[in-house]
């Protein structure tokens, strides 16, 4: 049996270790934190607080099917929505149930908030999304994308959809990537664009399941110092690696063996996330989840209210994305405490609960941008969230990286890696 090491143990690295163990692989998983799920875990509080709110879509299939894999019902951990995105004074854009491409446009249309002209100016740019197989210049940012669309779609619809799936600015964003997300979401397949909102404290969805499931092959609180040739890992012997851990940890440990690859992972830039728990006893929110206006003193994108979401009643998470010039100013928690208290008037006021700022919560996803591939060297492979790929940083990118890694690292192990015995078996190189 092949002895495959996987290090790091977010979503990436979950799916890559149960990917080698279904395939037959002897794995052995490195985390350095005392616990798994990485950027996607709860941490201590009274019910737990996610490490940022989080948002699934129907067309995380793979991640979903991880879930399923591992003992977990989707549809009990996970409350699932139409795609709508009704703010605190609008009912905003709402897909109603049917085929995605007929929903949306019967969606647009019905979208009382924007005048006809902006309905349509909408869906004749969505036509020609379309009809050029959602490509467009690698160059171009979303705000070039969507220049000619209304500023009410633009304002309403494109920039919280850019920032809350890419992380990044529209003015700043990939459009490539962004047509590729509405793609994902709009127009593959019935459900996709169904928002999965999550019912249980994040690490239940998938870390805390993983860890009994890997069981004694899992190492945590085991930082990887260093990887050799061959494979070794902190000395110890692989017949291949699977590197699951951020990029700028992977680029250390990959930077003696292969300089040109530590150098694209060591280039990716990042962007903050910020998520402010406000309290604010007896309140509601009119949905689960409102969209609220972005602005020079509005934080905030979206609020998600525990109470109808499984959790603690009296519990909102504000989120901020894209919002490195918030971390970089200060005073993020109380602009969102203000926005608030403006814009849902609750009864009770609220008070700042708890806030957590993620200052690389992902890579920023700019137009042309170099990522590192998967495949760095015959045995070693990388998985995670920024690997080369089409998708932005996210769960479902992180699962697939893992899942592929999996498949190249079992491939390259079962062919050719020597044992955990030392054993030859018939490769032709394994040194990068
Ligand atoms: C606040 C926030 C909100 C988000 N919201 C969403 C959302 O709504 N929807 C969505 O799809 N995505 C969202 N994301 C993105 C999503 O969380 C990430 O894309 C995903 O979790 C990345 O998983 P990963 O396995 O690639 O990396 P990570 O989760 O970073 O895992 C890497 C792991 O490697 C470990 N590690 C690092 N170095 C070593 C070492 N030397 N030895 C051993 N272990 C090591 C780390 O401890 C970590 O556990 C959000 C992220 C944040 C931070």
């Amino acid at each position: 049996m092949s002895r495959v090491a996987v290090i790091g143990g977010g979503w990436a690295g979950i799916a890559a270790a149960v990917t080698l163990a279904d395939a037959g692989h002897h794995i052995t998983v490195f985390e350095m934190a005392p616990q798994l799920g990485g950027r996607a875990r709860s941490v201590a509080g009274e019910p737990p607080y996610d490490n940022g709110q989080h948002i699934l879509i129907g067309a995380y299939r793979d991640s979903l099917a991880l879930m399923r894999r591992l003992g977990v019902a989707p549809e009990q951990v996970l409350q699932r929505l139409p795609l709508a995105l009704p703010y605190p004074d609008e009912a905003g854009l709402r897909l109603p149930p049917g085929p995605p491409l007929v929903a949306f446009a019967r969606g647009v249309l019905a979208h009382r908030g924007w005048p006809l002209s902006a309905r349509l100016g909408l869906l004749m740019a969505a036509a020609g999304w379309l009809a050029r197989g959602f490509q467009c210049a690698d160059t171009l940012s979303v705000a070039a994308l969507c220049a000619r669309l209304p500023r009410d779609v633009n304002r309403d619809l494109v920039e919280p959809l850019c920032v809350a799936a890419l992380n990044t600015p529209a003015s700043q964003a990939s459009a490539q990537v962004f047509l590729r997300v509405l793609k994902d979401a709009l127009f593959s397949g019935a459900g996709s664009a169904d928002l999965l909102l999550p019912r249980r404290p994040l690490s239940e969805l998938l870390a805390t399941p993983a860890t009994a499931w890997l069981g004694e092959r899992l190492r945590l609180g085991t930082r990887v110092h260093g990887i050799e040739p061959g494979w070794r890992v902190d000395g110890e012997a692989f017949d291949a690696v699977v590197l699951a851990c951020t990029s700028t940890e992977a680029a250390r440990l990959v930077a003696p063996l292969d300089a040109d690859w530590a150098a694209t992972a060591q280039s990716l830039r990042f962007e903050p996330i910020v998520t402010v728990y406000l309290h604010s006893p007896g309140s509601a929110l009119p949905a689960p989840m409102l969209a609220l206006r972005e602005g020079p003193d509005a934080p905030a994108q979206f609020v998600f209210d525990h109470g109808q979401l499984g959790g603690a009643a009296g519990r909102f998470a504000f989120v901020v994305s894209g919002a490195a010039p918030w971390v970089a100013s200060g005073g993020c928690a109380e602009a969102v405490l203000a926005q608030a208290q403006r814009e849902l008037a609750w009864a009770t006021p609220p008070v700042i609960d708890k806030v957590l700022t993620e200052k690389r919560a992902t890579f920023a996803c700019t137009p042309g941008l170099a990522r590192p591939p998967a495949r760095i060297a015959p045995g070693l492979w990388a998985a995670g969230d920024y690997v080369a790929g089409p998708h932005p940083a996210t769960l479902e990118a992180a699962v697939r990286a893992g899942m592929a890694a999996a498949q190249g690292a079992g491939a390259d192990a079962g062919g050719w890696g020597t044992g955990a015995n030392g054993a030859a078996s018939g490769s032709p190189t394994n040194t990068p």
